[in-house]
């Protein structure tokens, strides 16, 4: 029984009231990329990563995920499973090129789009109810053009809210079974009426922050599946994770996400950009970082405010700049949690090459105490007691969990090892441009999203 034959609700389709929101997701799109460019590598193993010796693979086609290659492996690993595995450096500036494309299209649907990668955007259609528009009839026809002009797949996701949006957007796509490419309907709609029995069947690594250092801590638990998690008393989840994870997880095991689709044009951000009397390299760039960290957590806890996006800006000594971000699943206001992630956001640039500005921009806001979750590095005082320092530092370390999966996430996302291994090489320093990763943020202002 397939899921998609189980719950993508085919005999009645949603209104836009109960299905507004679209995650849009390209398929493989580095690789997809790759073969696009280079039509002697369709139908085979293609990777995108370093390969070297300590490279690691950023993105796989499907037919190498047909053997077991998967993004964030070892490319030695990789190559063990599928010898003949074809692993290409990445082309930002290209990838890039076909992200403003991929926006473009979108755009022509809504400007309500709120893109949180290169190859992903979730689309909010609620401002597009008096045009009579129907959410599966509009994925239908926004992923026919996406797959008539840019050539590339990708699974479109509706929902009722975000968490279901990107849950749905998975099923809509190919999937390799038993070695075998399986696909997908394309477009998958989870349907409010049984979403609920969709969602606990899954296991918990599918919730967004989730990552593999959260999910063995909730397998120690005995909590392997998004049932387990809907089942345990909160109090009980919080006893053993920490209070934030613990709201997060039972706020999505309910099918609750309160998160709104937040278009480009509107973005605020809180920023903290220095220009240097001398250039930086290397640790000199990881160093300012930290600094900068400093101050945006300050003005966040000042304003009583949580980020739940970061971004960094580079700029050389060329002029040549570029940024990249990364939203997480939780909010955070402090100096260690905003320092490792645009540490793992600044570990693919090339900071060989001498820096002329550092900028960290956090965005995203969500008012201190909302029902979503804080990650909290608060050291405990010494007047506090020692239980209450117990409670601290095992939220720590659960937040040092949640911390971890989100750095990982950033890894994947921008492939952050492949890369600077493939620079190291000397394949990718020459091709990596402006704006490699994610909108530049300084042309928030004039988006796309012009209508
Ligand atoms: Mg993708």
């Amino acid at each position: 029984m397939k899921p998609s034959d189980t719950w993508n609700s085919r005999s009645r389709e949603p209104s836009l009231a109960e299905a507004p929101i679209l995650h849009v997701d390209l398929d493989a799109f580095f690789a997809s990329v790759e073969v696009l460019d280079d039509p002697s590598l369709r139908g085979r193993p293609v990777a995108v990563g370093g390969a070297g010796a300590r490279g690691v693979i950023a993105s796989a086609s499907y037919e190498a995920r047909r053997y077991g290659v998967a993004s964030g492996m070892a490319s030695v690993t990789a190559l063990r499973r599928c010898a003949n595995l074809v692993i290409r450096p990445g082309r930002f500036d290209r990838y890039e090129e076909i992200s403003q494309q991929f926006r473009a299209i979108v755009a022509d649907t809504t400007s309500r789009y709120e893109a949180i990668g290169l190859d992903e955007l979730f689309c909010d259609l609620t401002g597009l109810a008096r045009r009579g528009v129907r959410p599966v009839e509009a994925a239908r026809a926004l992923r026919a053009r996406v797959v008539d002009e840019l050539r590339l797949d990708c699974g479109i996701g509706v929902a009722r809210n975000k968490l279901f949006a990107k849950l749905a957007s998975r099923e809509a796509k190919a999937r390799v079974v038993r070695g075998q490419l399986v696909a997908g309907p394309g477009v998958f709609y989870v349907d409010p009426a049984t979403e609920a029995r969709w969602l606990a069947e899954l296991p918990v690594r599918a919730l967004w922050g989730v990552g593999p250092a959260t999910a063995a801590k909730l397998t120690s638990l005995g909590l392997t599946h998004v049932r387990d998690v809907a089942r345990v008393d909160e109090r009980d989840l919080a006893s053993h994770l920490g209070p934030a994870l613990a709201a997060t997880l039972a706020s999505f095991a309910r099918g609750e996400d309160p998160r709104e689709v937040v278009s480009d044009r509107r973005v605020k951000s809180l920023g903290h950009e220095q220009t240097f009397a001398r250039s930086l390299v290397g640790g000199e760039v990881v160093a300012a970082a930290r600094v900068h960290a400093g101050v945006i957590s300050r003005a966040l806890r000042e304003r009583h405010q949580l980020a739940r996006t970061l971004s960094i800006v580079v700029r050389f000594d060329d002029r040549e700049s570029l940024s990249r971000s990364q939203t997480l699943a939780f909010g955070v206001d402090d100096d260690e949690a905003i320092f490792r992630i645009s540490e793992a956001l600044l570990a693919g640039v090339d900071t060989s090459r001498a820096v002329r500005l550092l900028g960290i921009h956090a965005s995203s806001f969500l008012a201190r105490g909302s029902s979503e979750v804080q990650l909290s590095f608060a050291v405990a005082s010494a007047q506090e007691t020692r239980q209450r320092a117990l409670e601290e530092s095992r939220s720590r370390q659960v937040a040092h969990a949640a911390l971890r999966d989100a750095v990982d996430e950033v890894r994947r996302r921008y492939g952050n090892d492949a890369l600077s291994r493939a620079s190291e090489i000397g394949e990718l320093a020459t091709q990596r441009g402006r704006y490699a990763f994610g909108p530049a943020l300084g042309d928030a202002d004039e988006g796309a999203d012009g209508r």
